[in-house]
């Protein structure tokens, strides 16, 4: 039986770190991967979408041309341009993770692993063992028991569709429902975005989701808020979708993005003392460690931020907790201050507490905001606004929320996270010089 220090279920982001990590400090590393390398990011997530984002702004980009004088007749899309490059750069990362597994010395296990308890895994019908075991196995799309499910797509086929639907309904108000419902409708295709709340993206500060509804409106997405699906059914080459038991939408795909679970299906999680949350996520303390003793869990399964960085960050901090030298690692993720993009159009992007978490949190806190129209839209007929706000610890003068809604907002508030988590103060933004003209000013300028 082949014994290892580490043996690291699922080469997704969180695996892929923590395997390459724990073997440059010197561990015998496994990794047990049953699908391709890369896991969700990688293959239906983070990249692909990001392409498919980019394709989506080109419609957007020519029309606004014109403006500045620029012609551009008879422009068509080719979905399967896209598609087939796009998958062309999936596996091309696929080699990549391969040959980064493969350098750092870590052996790759090709299947399903099924724990068997006492640091034993099942892969392939061999068994190994090994010191630790992490589970990195991430989440797969929830769809509600809705009749006529079956006819229902998710973030994992869209990618690879045959064809582009003339129409969809996308069901949901989260980080994928927004974003999907942005790319198609950039792409022309007629969409109805379906969500149960009044507004969406929950979670995130309470002006920018209106601004962002506003700005989903007006770009010409369909929005039926606080609508259920019903019922799906065929009717011709079409599918009946049927809202709150009345209203009857008529669309050639269904895209269900309400939500992920922890994908722990035949993991053998019954051979272990391992406890779940009532999320159905795998419970750890603070050092990623679950009711099994040498049995640890890292990244979306353990569901405290379904991210690809802090499933990286996880990974690394872990790594270093076992296998290095005291001190040695980044240390434990700062939650609070985890930077996040949603790649609608225009972009999100956030660090930091909205403001209706500093209410609740009883700080006395200040506003700052502006919204505008940005300049390179000036000669258009665009009605995209920008909007910046940024809510500040009256008692510190400490900047404990940074807010944006336009284009690139994740290139602007990734600055704004490194100065949050280096403690900046209002005084230090009001310091600072703007570049100009620029959008990223105006949040050293806002009084
Ligand atoms: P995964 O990357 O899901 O890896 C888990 C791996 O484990 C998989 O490869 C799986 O096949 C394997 N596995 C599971 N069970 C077993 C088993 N029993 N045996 C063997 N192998 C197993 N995050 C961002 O930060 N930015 C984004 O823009 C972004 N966009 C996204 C878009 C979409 C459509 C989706 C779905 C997600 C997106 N995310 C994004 C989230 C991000 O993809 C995840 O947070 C990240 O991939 C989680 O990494 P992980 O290592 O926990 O799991
Ligand atoms: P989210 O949790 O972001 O959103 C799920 C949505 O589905 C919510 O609007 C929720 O409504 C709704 N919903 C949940 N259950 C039901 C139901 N039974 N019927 C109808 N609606 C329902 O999940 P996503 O699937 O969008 O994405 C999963 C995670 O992946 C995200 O949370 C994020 O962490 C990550 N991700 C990150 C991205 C990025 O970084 N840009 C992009 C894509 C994904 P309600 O709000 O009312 O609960």
């Amino acid at each position: 039986m082949e014994t290892y220090d580490l043996l690291v279920v699922g080469a997704g982001s969180g695996g892929v770190r923590a395997s390459r990590v724990a073997a440059s400090l010197g561990a015998k590393v496994a990794v047990v991967e049953e699908r391709a390398l890369g896991g969700t990011c990688v293959n239906v997530g983070c990249i692909p979408k990001k392409l498919f984002v980019y394709a989506s702004q080109f419609r957007e980009q020519f029309e606004r041309g014109r403006s500045y004088g620029w012609q551009a007749d008879n422009i068509r899309f080719d979905w399967s341009v896209l598609r087939d490059n796009t998958q062309r750069e999936i596996q091309r990362l696929n080699g990549v993770y391969g040959r980064v597994l493969e350098n750092a010395g870590v052996t790759l296990l090709q299947g399903h692993a099924q724990l068997l308890g006492n640091g034993r895994v099942r892969v392939n019908d061999r068994e190994y063992t090994a010191g630790r075991i992490i589970l990195a196995v991430g989440g797969w799309p929830f769809v509600p028991d809705v009749p006529g499910r079956e006819y229902a797509i998710t973030s994992n086929e869209i990618f690879s569709l045959p064809e582009l639907p003339a129409s969809a309904v996308v069901v949901g108000g989260g980080y994928i429902a927004c974003e999907f419902a942005s790319f198609l409708n950039g792409m022309g295709v007629e969409t109805h975005l379906v969500y149960r709340g009044e507004l969406i993206l929950r979670g995130f500060d309470t002006d920018i989701r209106q601004m962002m509804l506003e700005q989903m409106k007006g770009k010409g997405v369909h929005l039926h808020l606080e609508s259920d699906v019903t019922e799906i059914k065929s009717e011709g080459a079409n599918l009946a979708v049927t809202l709150n038991a009345t209203k009857l939408l008529s669309s050639e795909a269904v895209i269900y993005a309400t939500g992920r679970k922890p994908l722990l299906d035949d993991l053998g999680i019954e051979n272990t003392s391992i406890e779940l949350d009532g999320n159905g996520a795998i419970s750890v303390d603070q050092n990623y460690l679950t009711a099994e003793p040498n049995l640890y869990a890292i990244g979306d399964v353990i569901g405290r931020m379904e991210l690809t960085p802090v499933a990286l960050a996880e990974g690394m901090d872990l790594a270093h907790r076992l296998f290095g030298e005291t001190n040695g690692g980044p240390g434990p993720v700062d939650y609070p201050l985890v930077p996040t993009a949603v790649f609608t159009q225009p972009n999100i992007a956030t660090v930091g507490l909205t403001e209706l978490d500093a209410k609740n949190t009883g700080v006395n806190y200040d506003v700052y905001r502006a919204s505008f129209t940005p300049l390179p839209l000036s000669l258009t007929t665009s009605t995209e606004k920008v909007m910046v706000k940024v809510i500040v610890d009256k008692s510190s003068d400490k900047v404990i929320g940074c807010h944006m809604v336009g284009a690139d907002a994740g290139e602007v508030i990734q600055g704004l996270a490194v100065a949050m988590s280096a403690g900046v103060t209002k005084a230090d933004f009001d310091r600072t010089i703007g570049i100009h003209p620029t959008v990223a000013e105006e949040f050293v300028t806002l009084r």
